[in-house]
């Protein structure tokens, strides 16, 4: 197999792109299994919380670390976070853990062993995987790369209506601005900032429905003769 035709695909993009619903029929259509690394440094920044440790505590943050008891369960549907055998799946969706895992992904001890299990998980390939940096830096011989992208205020109608769907209560000013910081801390860190990787497929779904921004996805899988 060519280095560079890993059977890897990542989608990488802002909040609210539309990444884990592409990723997750993505997977499904293809029977691959499905990575969300976002899951993991939300867990990462609940078990902070849940230890009182402030992102700005570094030794605390690598003493965290070093006994983290992160377990990562992947299927073509979901990918379900454990802490210390708890299923930790829904705690971590709650919009403050949203902006501890922005704050605590920056921190590059985070992201380096985030990186390497991430690594592990999609050694055996077959695997669609959603992030900010799966195409640049953790997979950057993925055989195919999108770089998902949607204009700020439907990315935050689109948050809103998740956020409501869950039986939560938001407010879309709010939602968009909480969304904004995200973005500029994401987008700005030294570590790993979120950008398209060159070799990236750019696709804008501000307009486009699921199934459409799903049929440009899969008529590349099939250019590639996957
Ligand atoms: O994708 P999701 O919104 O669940 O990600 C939560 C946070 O985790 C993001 O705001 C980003 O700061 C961080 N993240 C990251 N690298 C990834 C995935 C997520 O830094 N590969």
């Amino acid at each position: 197999m060519n280095q560079t035709d890993q059977k890897i695909i990542t989608i990488d993009g802002p909040a609210g792109a539309g990444k884990t619903t592409l990723a997750r029929a993505l997977a499904r259509r293809l029977g691959w299994r499905y990575l969300d690394t976002g899951a993991m440094y939300r867990t990462v920044a609940l078990a902070a919380d849940e230890a009182n440790i402030q992102v700005s505590d570094i030794p605390g943050v690598e003493t965290l670390l070093a006994s983290l008891k992160m377990d990562v369960q992947l299927a073509s549907e979901e990918t379900r976070l454990f802490l210390g055998g708890r299923e930790v799946t829904a705690l971590i969706r709650e919009p403050r853990v949203s902006a501890l895992a922005s704050a605590i992904s920056a921190l590059p001890q985070v992201r380096a062993k985030m990186v390497e299990l991430q690594k592990r998980l999609g050694q055996q390939g077959r695997i669609v995987t959603e992030g900010r940096d799966q195409g640049t830096v953790v997979f950057p011989r993925a055989g195919l790369k999108f770089f998902l992208d949607a204009g700020p205020e439907e990315r935050a109608r689109r948050r809103y209506e998740e956020i409501k769907s869950r039986g939560n209560d938001a407010d879309l000013d709010q939602v968009g601005r909480d969304m904004a910081q995200r973005d500029q801390a994401d987008s700005t860190r030294d570590a790993s900032p979120l950008r398209p990787a060159q070799d990236a497929v750019p696709i804008d779904s501000t307009r486009l429905s699921i199934e459409e921004v799903l049929k440009v996805m899969l008529d590349r899988v099939r250019q590639k003769g996957w």
